[in-house]
C-alpha cells in the first residue's frame, strides 16, 4: 500500500508522511488495484480504496483537492472540507490527512513537527513554472512554520519525461535545474530536480523518496499507460503525541 511511510516526532505532535503504491486496493485492471483517482462512475470502488488508506493511517478520511495546475494554496481547517480548486493545502489541525493525487507529476509533503504545520503540494510542469512550491512554503511560514522538512515522492524521472525542445527551453528558463535529456538523448524535463531546487531555495530540508513512476510497475504512470492510469497519493497527517 505504501511506497514510503515515515513518522517525524516534534513538540507539536507526530507527523505521518505516506506515498502510496498501486497495491492493496479493490480496483481491477488497468487500475489495479489501489487507484485513488476521482473518476466518475467508479465512485464505490474508489471510496473503498480511499477508506483503506485512511484506515491504515488511523484517520477517518483523506482530504482531497481539485487540482488545477495553478499556484493556489488553501488553508484547510477540517477533514470534511469539500475538495477546493487548488494545488496545495496547508493545515495546523490534528488528524486532517491532506492528500495529493499524482500519476507522473511530483507529489511533495511539507512539515514542521515542532510548530505543528503540514502541507501537500501537486507540482507538475505548470506548477513548477508557477512557483507553487514557494507559494506553499510561504503559506506554511505565515502559519508559524520555521524548519520545514520536505519529502519528494514518486514521479516520472528526467530520463523518461520527454518534451519538445521549446518546452524544455521555456521551463528551464524559469528553473534551470529542470533541463534534462532522456536516456535516448532527446529533450526532457527533470521535474524532481526542479522541485528539489525550489524547495532548497525556499529554505526546506529535502528528503528524496522518489522512484520513477514510468519505470516502476509498482506505481501508476499516466505516460506509460497512455492516460488509462490510476492515481497514487502523497499524504500528510499531524497527530497528537502519544501520552
Ligand atoms: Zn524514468
Amino acid at each position: 500500500m505504501f511506497a514510503t511511510h515515515v513518522c517525524l516526532r516534534g513538540s507539536a505532535g507526530v507527523v505521518e508522511v505516506a506515498f502510496t503504491d498501486r497495491h492493496g486496493g479493490v480496483s481491477g485492471p488497468p487500475f489495479d488495484s489501489l487507484d485513488l483517482s476521482d473518476t466518475p462512475d467508479r465512485e464505490l470502488e474508489l471510496a473503498e480504496n480511499s477508506e483503506r488508506v485512511a484506515r491504515a493511517l488511523g484517520v477517518s478520511r483523506l482530504t482531497w483537492m481539485r487540482q488545477a495546475h495553478g499556484r493556489e494554496v488553501m488553508v484547510v481547517s477540517s477533514a470534511d472540507s469539500p475538495p477546493i480548486s487548488c494545488d496545495a493545502m496547508v493545515t495546523s489541525v490534528h488528524h486532517v490527512a491532506l492528500s495529493v493525487r499524482v500519476a507522473d507529476c511530483v507529489p511533495v509533503v511539507l512539515a514542521d513537527a515542532d510548530q505543528g504545520v503540514v502541507g501537500v503540494v501537486h507540482a507538475g510542469r505548470a506548477g513548477v513554472v508557477a512557483h507553487i512550491i514557494e507559494a506553499s512554503v510561504s503559506t506554511m511560514r505565515m502559519r508559524g512554520a520555521r524548519v520545514v522538512e520536505a519529502w519528494v515522492g514518486p514521479h516520472v524521472c528526467g530520463g523518461c519525461y520527454e518534451v519538445p525542445a521549446q518546452m524544455r527551453d521555456e521551463v528551464s528558463a524559469v528553473v534551470p535545474a529542470a533541463y534534462s535529456c532522456t536516456t535516448w538523448g532527446s529533450p526532457s524535463l527533470d521535474l524532481g530536480a526542479a522541485v528539489g531546487r525550489q524547495l532548497m531555495d525556499a529554505g526546506c530540508r529535502v528528503t528524496d523518496v522518489s522512484s520513477c513512476t514510468l519505470e516502476s510497475p509498482e506505481l501508476f504512470s499516466f505516460r506509460r499507460d497512455s492516460g488509462d492510469s490510476g492515481r497514487s497519493a502523497g499524504i500528510v497527517v499531524l497527530k497528537e503525541l502519544a501520552v
